[in-house]
């Protein structure tokens, strides 16, 4: 069934709500695997921490990217075994190591949380294994490296590696995630084979091979109609090659590349019901339900067209993309008839979702839709502010079958 009708059905029953479509997750999460035989792929739990969306991406064979113990503990929830599990996040304590080390596969991203964990498994009495998260000396875009709150400096790992060893834990992996929402294919070809060496360079440095090469992300998903879609075929073409070859040199290691956005961003759309409209001054306002606080990356869109004199800001993921990252559709088959500002229902006149557009004429009890609202959507919201309900997410499975 066509999702705007899934749309108009649900909107009897909820004034605002997600509405994610199961068939364009498994279409999304096939065409990566297809393209990538050599790789083993993980769900980024954040960027859509639904459960039936979260399942869905993992019963298409994807592990986790947990950034929290929560997600960890969801993705076992959900059926997923530890080793399929990657929780790595900066500033976990030492409880969150504590109860993480047995759920999955932890990834040390300080020299700090490395001593955390050599103290708890020397506490345990037991030899564990641990990954690192690494800051590479070189960039996404093939320069130098930069400062990073994420992960340790390449240099000061391997200066480590060659004066120390843990007591207790293994280091049998490493990650690397420069950056999000990538479209171009070279870009992201060179920043995987500079992800080989870099495993080439730290196995040397080990003098072992190492059980997983987490590769991190960076696919992004087309906001804007002035984005070129990313070709994953090419970049799977562009790559096929280093990634056999280094299958063939380390038969042993698992090659891991994440993915949120790609794997369910295009899934979703939000729909809000119009509460109000009135007429000030010239002004169409709409009204809508839970705009800032439901969906508020158009809401973020809207102050940063405010405050930026520049026609395209650089984007700030996962809070601002472009200034038409969203499409705003109605169920009405009309053509635009008037220009109106769309708002939402808290007290503050920040929340605003669009200014200016124009659509079919809107009353009381008629939706607006917005697209691309499957990733980092539902769960960036200031939802404690005015203590208004949040909105439903609801899951249109293959079958026609909605889930709440
Ligand atoms: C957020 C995040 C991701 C997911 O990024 P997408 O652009 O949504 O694919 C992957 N890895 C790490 C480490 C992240 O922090």
């Amino acid at each position: 069934m066509d999702l705007k009708t899934v749309a108009a059905q649900q909107a009897e029953h909820y004034d605002s709500f997600y509405l994610y479509d199961e068939s364009r997750i498994l279409e999304d999460t096939a065409r990566l695997r297809r393209n990538f035989p050599q790789v083993e792929f993980l769900y980024s739990i954040k960027c859509n921490s639904n459960p039936h969306v979260a399942r869905c991406v993992f019963a298409q064979g994807f592990g986790a990217d947990a950034a929290s113990l929560g997600e960890v503990l969801l993705a076992r929830e959900a059926g997923l075994a530890p080793e399929r599990i990657f929780y790595s996040a900066p500033g976990k304590t030492l409880s969150d190591l504590r109860q993480a080390l047995t759920q999955s596969i932890v990834i040390a991203d300080s020299f700090e949380e490395l001593k955390r964990l050599d103290q708890i498994c020397g506490e345990m009495g037991a030899a564990m294994s641990a990954g690192v998260r690494i800051n590479p000396n070189f960039s996404f875009f093939g320069g130098e490296g930069q400062a990073s709150k994420f992960g340790i400096d390449e240099e000061q790992l391997f200066a480590f590696w060659s004066e120390n060893t843990l007591q207790h834990v293994k280091i049998t992996g490493i990650h690397v995630h420069l950056r999000s929402q990538e479209l171009h294919v070279p870009a992201l070809a060179r920043y995987y084979e500079n992800m080989l060496s870099l495993a080439d360079r730290v196995q040397k440095a080990l003098g072992y091979e190492l059980e997983y090469v987490n590769l991190g992300s960076g696919m992004g998903i087309q906001f804007s109609p002035r984005d070129r879609p990313l070709d994953v075929e090419a970049l799977g073409q562009a790559v096929g090659q280093q990634l056999d070859a280094f299958k063939r040199a380390n038969p042993g290691t698992r090659l891991l590349i994440e993915s949120g956005r790609y794997a369910v961003g295009k899934s979703g759309v939000y729909v809000s019901k119009v509460l109000d409209r009135k007429v000030s001054r010239g002004v169409t306002y709409l009204i809508l339900k839970n705009t800032l606080n439901g969906f508020s990356r158009p809401s973020l869109a809207q102050m940063v067209r405010r405050f930026s004199p520049e026609a395209d800001p650089a984007p700030w993921e996962p809070l601002f993309t472009c200034r038409d990252a969203f499409a705003i559709q109605t169920l009405k088959d009309e053509p635009p008839c008037e220009t109106v500002h769309l708002v939402g229902n808290l007290c503050t006149a920040a929340d605003i979702a669009a200014e200016g557009v124009e659509l079919p004429r809107l009353d009381c009890g008629d939706v607006v839709l917005f697209t691309n609202a499957g990733a980092y959507a539902a769960v960036i919201t200031s939802m404690q502010f005015a203590s208004l309900e949040r909105p439903a997410e609801l899951f249109l499975r293959a079958d026609g079958r909605i889930l709440r």
